[in-house]
């Protein structure tokens, strides 16, 4: 079977590879010159099964007034006279019923956990270096009446089949003694066993390295354009190539891995994605004294930022902005995430030579990605991973290739059956 990608992102490179294994003959088409140039470059390297929740929670609508009007909240919104994001904001609020949330973290766990397996297996089988740290995530807390909540949290993930341990604050800075400077301010730590790091954009640059060696075709800096369709049936994508010169590619099926974008090439064909873009921004920060920084990853749970440790660099990042396909940078944001390390690891890394960024999230209002089927017969979707696109890659590759070839996934997970989408 002839497959084409559309992304070659996380969701894309990880299919792509899945694909491969499961015997098809697979294209991979991306407008930018490599690998895990947009959302997939410089996120926040966690692979964190241990936080499932979705940002669309019961306590998500009173968090975000709160924080409305300021220019460096964790969550922002710029209401624009743009439907899809109110139509969004709309279906955000749904999902924070207590009976959705519960529902949209059972997914997102089953899937985690499936995906972290099945990356922990692809590691071995291929050797790829991404700077992986496999020593969990620390969850850090900062009141007390957050680590009383500890307890009932545990057991949540325990159901699920995830495994952590609460850590007192001294017991977290024995663990991680990078974290001393915030023994003041340190209420308690959770520490998510399950959980790893890694450098993103090292590993879709590795992966798509070995798939290009088993033969898989990627076609760079070429632009899908648009699909044409015979009786429910993608027959061709239009595309332009890095000459700017108009080409249609063929396949028997095609997959939808474009990130925040995917809603866009999805429209004209009349399905609607409910993705929409919610901009974050990261710092990676070369490290001044390796006995310093941290090896853990680390997640500040109050101000929603992450900090994990690539090699010789520090990548921080959080925030996040619903403001449309905006890529400009927001000064405000940036400086919040670098007082973070300036408060939280004083002297670890080097700020003057920080290296900035800012990505979008292709975001669903659920958190739950949209994989599997559409109406249209030969066209399946593997976007919209949000806040987790890392977390759940390899699970998601590995699922959509079983869909596409017509075996059942594996893991319990609302999988796109076709008609709706
Ligand atoms: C600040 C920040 C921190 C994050 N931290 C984490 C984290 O710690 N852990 C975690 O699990 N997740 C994290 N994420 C989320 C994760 O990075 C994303 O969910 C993931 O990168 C999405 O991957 P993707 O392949 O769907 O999209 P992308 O990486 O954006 O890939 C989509 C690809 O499609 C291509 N494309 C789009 N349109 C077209 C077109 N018309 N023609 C050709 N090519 C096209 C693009 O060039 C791109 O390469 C974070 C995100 C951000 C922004």
């Amino acid at each position: 079977m002839e497959v084409l990608v559309i992304g070659a992102g996380l969701a894309g490179v990880t299919s792509a590879w899945y694909l491969t294994q499961a015997g098809c003959r697979v294209t991979v088409v991306d407008r930018r010159p490599g690998p895990g140039l947009e959302t997939s470059y410089a996120n926040g390297g966690q692979i964190s099964v241990s936080h499932p929740e979705p940002w669309a929670n019961p306590a998500a609508p009173a968090t975000v007034l709160r924080w409305l009007g300021r220019s460096d909240a964790p969550l922002l919104f710029r209401w624009r006279a743009d439907a899809a994001q109110w139509r969004w904001a709309l279906s955000f609020l749904r999902e924070c019923l207590p009976g959705r949330t519960a529902r949209n973290t059972e997914a997102i766990a089953n899937l985690a956990v499936y995906s972290r397996n099945a990356l922990r297996t692809l590691r071995a089988e291929t050797g790829i270096d991404y700077q992986a740290e496999t020593g969990g995530i620390l969850h850090l807390f900062h009141t007390r009446r957050e680590v009383a909540h500890l307890p009932a949290k545990l057991r949540q993930l325990e159901k699920l089949g995830i495994h952590g341990r609460i850590l007192s604050a001294d017991d977290a800075i024995a663990l991680e003694p990078a974290l001393a400077a915030l023994r003041p301010r340190l209420a308690g730590a959770l520490h998510g066993l399950d959980d790893e790091s890694g450098n993103a954009q090292l590993f879709c640059a590795g992966l798509a390295a070995r798939a290009e060696a088993l033969g898989v075709r990627f076609n760079y800096n070429t632009v899908v354009q648009s699909f044409d369709t015979i009786n429910g049936h993608i027959s061709g994508v239009r595309v332009l190539d890095a000459a700017r010169r108009a080409g249609m590619l063929r396949a028997d099926a095609v997959v939808l891995a474009a990130g925040s974008y995917s809603p866009l090439l999805a429209r004209p064909l009349g399905i609607r994605l409910p993705i929409y873009p919610v901009k974050g921004y990261s710092i990676t920060v070369p490290i001044l004294d390796p006995e310093r920084a941290p090896r853990l990853s680390l997640t500040d749970e109050s101000r929603r930022i992450v900090c994990s440790r690539l090699g010789d660099s520090l990548r921080i990042a959080g925030t996040a902005e619903l403001n449309g396909y905006n890529l400009d940078p927001n000064p405000a944001r940036s400086r919040a995430i670098e007082r973070w390390l300036e408060t939280h690891l004083p002297g670890t890394a080097d700020l003057r030579h920080a290296e900035h960024w800012c990505g979008l999230r292709p975001a669903t209002p659920s958190n739950v990605p949209l994989i599997g089927r559409t109406r249209m017969e030969n066209l399946f979707l593997n976007t919209g991973h949000g806040t987790l696109g890392w977390t759940l890659a390899c699970g998601s590759g590995r699922a959509i290739a079983d869909i596409v070839t017509g075996k059942p996934p594996q893991p319990d997970f609302p999988f796109l059956a076709g008609p709706q989408h």
